[in-house]
């Protein structure tokens, strides 16, 4: 079965991510309302101290969205509205997730989007790194189910044979001098990262792995390239390196 994987809009996750600020901001209010009686019976004070710490997290929320949303229509932001664009994102998120259930969109398709729009705020940053601080990092899936080398342990384990990619991207990565690592999860991959500290990371996994990851290792720029699954997800899956070369190509710094 070929799995195809369709182009993402950025517009899905925006959208979603707008809905979800107008709901935050909503039960906000109700919540400050609701608790009214109750607190003011405690003390005058506290309706307002309730009151002004929301105001201050929909506020933050309210500059990171737009943030997100002056980057993608080209403007120049602050380092503060990245940060609060990051903040926002992992605020709202689980709400636009929950929203798109409510609406029958597939979690895949706004992770998708997600990784998008991710990519673009990163690609628009123009961020140029030495070949030694780029991480290339990949998951297990990719390697020929049946080999029997322990790439995960050093990739230069890898024969070359052909079977699957990983020798293209073993050849890859030392064409430009870039670092390798195949990972068997999330917890492998911090350690990863922890050693080599990377200054920009290019990763390859699948819409779910790269949705936490990106949001996991913020603020390391992540590029995120989605990998293919034509025999079912975590099974021989694919990669389109010529996309992962581009990826490469516009981290690196030209000398
Ligand atoms: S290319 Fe490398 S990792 Fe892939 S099957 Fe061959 S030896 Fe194993």
């Amino acid at each position: 079965m070929i799995d195809i994987v369709h182009r993402p809009r950025k517009r899905l996750f925006l959208v979603l991510i707008l809905i979800s600020l107008l709901l935050a901001v909503i039960s906000s209010y109700g919540l400050w309302v609701v608790s009214l009686p109750g607190l003011t019976n405690i003390s005058s004070y506290l309706p307002l101290l309730l009151g002004t710490l929301l105001a201050a997290v929909i506020l933050a929320a309210v500059c990171g969205v737009a943030g997100i949303l002056l980057a993608i229509l080209g403007f120049r932001t602050l380092g503060i509205f990245q940060g609060l664009a990051w903040s926002a994102i992992n605020l709202l998120f689980p709400i636009a997730i929950c929203l798109g259930k409510l609406f029958d969109v597939d979690k895949e398709r706004i992770e998708r989007s997600f990784i998008e729009v991710s990519n673009h705020l990163i690609k628009q940053k123009n961020i140029k790194v030495q070949p030694s601080k780029l991480l290339i990092m990949t998951p297990h899936c990719l390697q020929q189910e049946a080999c029997p080398h322990k790439i995960t342990r050093d990739v230069s384990n890898c024969h070359h044979c052909g079977q699957c990619q990983i020798g293209d991207l073993v050849t890859l990565a030392n064409r430009y001098g870039a670092h390798l690592a195949v990972v068997t999860g999330g917890t492998l991959a911090r350690k990863v990262i922890k050693s080599i500290r990377p200054h920009a990371v290019l990763a390859i996994a699948c819409e779910r792995d790269l949705t936490s990851g990106i949001q996991d290792v913020f603020p390391l720029p992540v590029i995120g390239v989605l990998n293919s699954r034509p025999f079912g997800p975590c099974c021989n899956t694919r990669v389109d390196l010529k996309k992962v070369e581009e990826v490469i190509q516009s981290f690196i710094k030209s000398t």
